[in-house]
């Protein structure tokens, strides 16, 4: 049917590589771009042969305009699959609009030099303006809609799990099971455990900055901000059991909270262990989660960069992981006029992920949903200019997608609610 160019070559991306090998009727060329080439040729060299999909991988600094349009000039994809980092979505779509291709990604914008005096002015002004102060938020992509609907290309924003799955579930419990959403909760559990007493599950820099920031929630309206970590529920997990849970801020609330007409209020939780969060606690208490460059012995250094370079590669957690992850949605509502609930999720064993594709859970649960996601604007299913998040399109292709490619969900139509 056509190709993709992949950029990145991380834990995600190993996945979205391996299930766009496995898919082959859809993704009959590929090229994998990313920064350090040599993880590129070597994933390739691993698939080659083993697929009918043509590899090709090529070098790429996705923070450069004219590169990223060499490279798609030459290359030609039908879609630019961003599996990099968030800071390079704004130019990865510059160079989508320029050079006329459809582009998709799992996480959205945020700047990686959070003292940029010009972001922070928008930023302060943002965090007034909504009520909530993350580092990351929509508005810099959805700046881009008219862009895109004026050049006629999509762009699918944040087609990973969380992002993306949990909004799916969102548009089909809007089509199928509700006449009116009340409430939503997100549930993330991850039960795995992968023997490290500190480690992060996807890029530790981004994960970080997401967790150690204010929680807030969307009630009647409008944000509600509070202290990192201080609204904390237990929950008894299908498959995993019993886990402690805190409420965090989450891009795909800010999506919802305008697709899904008269919601009152939407939560996110996420499990963590004391571990975790003791180990968090520490190294930000001594300053190490901090963006801002301290002098050191005559080089600038960015703490949380440092911190990635000491801590475990989430690629490479994949053989020691074991587990089980849990996540999803529960809404509360009306159907025919009677109160109703309904949780929809998905489980995902780590070890079986590692047999399948070499990856722990985590990577996995993003990387399926962002290889259906561009197979969606590919196979022409989801076709409409502009940018989008997931809620926004038919989720009936997206969701039979995700049984038939390893995320399979299920229903529980009386579940345990969360106070
Ligand atoms: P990794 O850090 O493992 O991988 C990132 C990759 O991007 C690396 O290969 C890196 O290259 C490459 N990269 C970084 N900067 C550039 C650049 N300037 N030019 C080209 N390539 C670049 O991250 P993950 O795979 O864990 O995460 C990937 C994305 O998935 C992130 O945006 C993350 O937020 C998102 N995510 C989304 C989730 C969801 O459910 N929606 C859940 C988990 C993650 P190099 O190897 O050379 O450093």
């Amino acid at each position: 049917m056509g190709k993709a160019l992949i950029i990145g070559c991380g834990g995600v991306a190993g996945v979205v590589i391996h299930k766009c090998c496995q898919n082959s009727d859809v993704f009959e060329e590929i090229m994998i771009a990313s920064r350090t080439k040599s993880k590129c040729d070597a994933i390739k060299e691993k698939l080659d042969g083993t697929t009918p999909t043509k590899i090709r991988t090529a070098k790429v600094d996705a923070d450069n305009l004219d590169e990223l349009c060499a490279l798609i000039d030459e290359y030609k994809p039908d879609i630019v699959m961003n599996i990099a980092l968030p800071y390079q979505d704004l130019t990865i779509m510059d160079a989508c609009l320029k050079c006329g291709v459809n582009y998709m990604d799992t996480a959205n914008y945020e700047p990686e030099d959070t003292d940029d005096p010009e972001w922070r002015a928008i930023y302060e002004k943002r965090c007034k303006e909504e009520g909530f102060t993350a580092y990351f938020d929509y508005s810099w992509q959805w700046a881009y809609k008219e862009k895109f609907e004026k050049a006629g290309l999509t762009a699918l924003l944040g087609s990973g799990f969380d992002p993306g799955v949990t909004q799916a579930y969102c548009a089909y419990a809007q089509k199928h099971l509700f006449d009116q959403i009340d409430t939503i909760d997100i549930l993330d559990c991850n039960g795995g455990d992968h023997g490290y007493p500190f480690a992060t599950n996807f890029n530790p820099e981004i994960n970080l900055r997401e967790v150690s920031a204010p929680g807030s929630y969307w009630e009647n309206g409008h944000w509600v901000e509070i202290p990192a970590m201080s609204i904390k529920r237990e929950y008894d997990f299908d498959q995993v059991g019993h886990k402690d849970m805190y409420l965090l801020h989450h891009e795909e609330i800010e999506s919802l909270a305008k697709n899904i007409p008269g919601v009152q209020r939407i939560r996110f939780f996420m499990t963590f262990g004391q571990s975790y969060l003791t180990h968090m606690k520490c190294l930000e208490n001594v300053g190490m989660l901090s963006t801002t460059p301290v002098e050191f012995e005559g080089h600038q250094i960015v703490p949380i960069q440092f911190l990635k370079a000491l801590l475990p590669d989430p690629a490479t957690l994949g053989p020691r992981t074991k587990g089980k992850t849990n996540i999803g949605c529960i809404f509360t509502g009306k159907k025919d006029g009677k109160e109703k609930t309904a949780y929809i999720y998905n489980v995902c064993d780590h070890k079986a992920c590692y047999r399948e594709v070499g990856s722990q859970a985590i990577s996995y649960t993003t990387g399926v949903p962002a290889m259906i996601g561009a197979m969606m604007l590919m196979t022409g299913r989801w076709n409409k200019p502009g940018v989008f998040t997931v809620e926004e399109f038919d989720p009936d292709p997206y969701m039979e997608a995700l049984n038939k490619w390893g995320l399979p969900w299920q229903i529980n139509d009386n579940p345990v609610l969360v106070d």
